[in-house]
């Protein structure tokens, strides 16, 4: 669990980049919740720091992180899992039935 940032970390990011979300470039108003999102992931070896650091609405920052990181996320563990072998193939079926109900058995084991 990462520690929270300080207000004056907090301070120093949003001033660095002039008080603008970095996902639709908009300045975050007076009374806007908003968030220091990272640029890269930190699941995508993003780094905890202020060159990966920006500002974001909170709104602009949970859309992203639905839309477009949680997936890449999640596609890169596969990808780490198959690199690895420890990726479980697909269950292969070994019985099914017919229209009529006969069940017909897999001959061949894969
Ligand atoms: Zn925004």
């Amino acid at each position: 669990m990462r520690w929270p940032l300080s207000t004056r970390d907090r301070l120093r990011i949003f001033t660095l980049h002039g008080g603008v979300c970095h996902f639709c470039g908009g300045r975050i108003q007076v009374g806007e919740a908003w968030d220091v999102s990272h640029d890269r992931p930190l699941a995508l070896l993003g780094e905890d720091d202020d060159d990966n650091r920006k500002p974001a609405h909170r709104k602009c920052h949970r859309r992203h992180t639905a839309e477009v990181d949680q997936p890449a996320i999640a596609k890169a563990k596969r990808r780490e899992a198959r690199h690895l072998g420890a990726a479980r193939k697909p269950r292969t079926i070994r019985q099914w039935r017919k229209f009529d109900g006969t069940p017909v058995f897999a001959t061949r084991e894969r």
